[in-house]
């Protein structure tokens, strides 16, 4: 489609609201927001988006905040909508997109990411769990690790080794999971904040078709990049409007909390809550700016930056709000029960347990140092990190 300005778009955004019914429901609402093209406006036409530029999807967006229907996008699906659909997109076939877009959208179908592995993390191309190639089907064993939401899914993006011979990035491929086929079994982890956001994930001789997979056998590293990409860019924030977001439930505890204005303690905290309010807004700026220079499919190192500076302001940011709360911030009044979660929620109007969210924010999605090392070396051109296993047979490197 040739490209329409920002005003027709929000026309086209108005028109589309003004179709709904009031009591579509989030499936129904999402379905005709996918069929019209405003899902994600940077994907094809016929594919959920209209050809536009990603900077577009903030109109979309800011209509949407407006109506009574708006259902906020990635918490619908978080890892489905914000990392499987552009991997889907970018590597997947027509059948592919035809099958798996318009559900991951809707929240139909949930999505997990199965990546990480009790010996993998940081160095997930080091993982072990295999796939092994019987006929047009792939037989796959392993243990998977903190795989959030797993218990929810119904797909699963997996990266399993097929060529333990080659060196470790070189002999992995990337599938498309079913997550209720026989011999995966998933069990609860939980967290510090007594909820079971992620999982372990057991799988035992789970056959998937060849047709499920995702790029070129032994090249599922590179598909992979593209959903660690766009899981930066998803987990960098950013897209809550000015003073929106976590910074807003600072400022409303500050609010209703603050020291008197005579005290001695004011001013250090109004400077406290002053430089949080303006790195927030630094952040929404630089999530903005590397929104628009980044490219459709697999966004660049800029997603880093945000990544780095979202997980970092949060933890500050609800540090501050517990300690706005004073002695009452060490109570959880409603008890410590254990619970499996619904979603994956970065933050609640529960502030204490944000507070207990927020220390996942620099592990999650890749460590803030894994953060730093990638901008020191991409985006500064520092020397690289040392790594003595990168060129020789994976089977060869040491592991305990
Ligand atoms: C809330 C939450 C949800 C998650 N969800 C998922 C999910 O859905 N799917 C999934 O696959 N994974 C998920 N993860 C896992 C996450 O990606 C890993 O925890 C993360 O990549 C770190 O790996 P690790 O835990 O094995 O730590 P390690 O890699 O063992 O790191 C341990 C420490 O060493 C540091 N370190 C490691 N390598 C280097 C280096 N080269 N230079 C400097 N320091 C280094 C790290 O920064 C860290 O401090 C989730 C994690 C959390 C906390």
């Amino acid at each position: 489609m040739a490209e329409i300005t920002e005003d027709e778009l929000r026309t086209r955004v108005r028109a589309f609201l003004a179709g709904m019914p009031d009591d579509a429901d989030m499936f129904a609402f999402r379905g005709a927001q996918f069929d019209a093209g405003l899902a994600v406006v940077h994907f094809p036409e016929g594919k959920g988006g209209l050809g536009l530029s990603p900077k577009m999807q903030g109109v979309v967006a800011d209509e949407l905040r407006s109506s009574p229907h708006s259902y906020h996008d990635l918490a619908v699906n978080p890892i489905g909508i914000g990392m499987g659909m552009p991997t889907v997109l970018t590597h997947g076939t027509d059948e592919m997109h035809e099958r798996f877009l318009r559900p991951c959208f809707t929240g139909e179908e949930i999505w997990c990411q199965l990546f990480s592995e009790p010996g993998a993390g940081s160095d997930v191309a080091g993982l072990a769990s295999k796939a092994e190639l019987d006929g047009d089907e792939w037989i796959v064993n392993g243990q998977k690790v903190w795989t959030t939401l797993a218990h929810r899914s119904r797909w699963g993006m997996l990266v399993a080794r097929t060529d333990p011979d080659q060196p470790k990035h070189k002999g992995l491929s990337y599938f498309v999971i079913d997550m209720h086929a026989d011999g995966v079994e998933t069990r609860p982890l939980y967290q510090i904040t007594g909820e079971a956001e992620f999982n372990e994930v057991f799988m035992t001789d789970v056959r998937i078709p060849d047709s499920m997979r995702l790029g070129e056998r032994g090249d599922g590293w590179r598909v992979a990049i593209t959903t660690l990409m766009n899981e930066r860019v998803a987990l960098g924030g950013g897209g809550s409007p000015r003073g929106g977001g976590a910074i807003a439930l600072l400022t409303d505890v500050w609010e209703k909390n603050q020291p008197p204005a005579d005290s001695p303690e004011y001013t250090v905290w109004r400077d406290r809550v002053a430089d949080l309010w303006v790195k927030a807004e630094v952040l929404r700026l630089t999530t903005a700016r590397a929104r628009v220079a980044a490219q459709v499919g697999v966004p660049g190192p800029e997603g880093s930056v945000g990544k780095l500076m979202s997980a970092e302001l949060n933890k500050d940011i609800f540090e501050a709000v517990l300690d706005l709360h004073g002695a009452d911030g060490m109570i959880f009044e409603a008890g410590y029960p254990l619970e499996r979660a619904e979603n994956a929620a970065m933050y609640t109007i529960d502030n204490k347990k944000s507070f207990l969210r927020s220390r996942a924010n620099s592990i999650e999605g890749g460590t803030s140092e894994v953060m730093r090392n990638i901008l020191g070396e991409r985006v500064l051109g520092l020397p690289g990190d040392i790594r003595v296993d990168k060129d020789i047979p994976w089977t060869e490197v040491p592991r305990n």
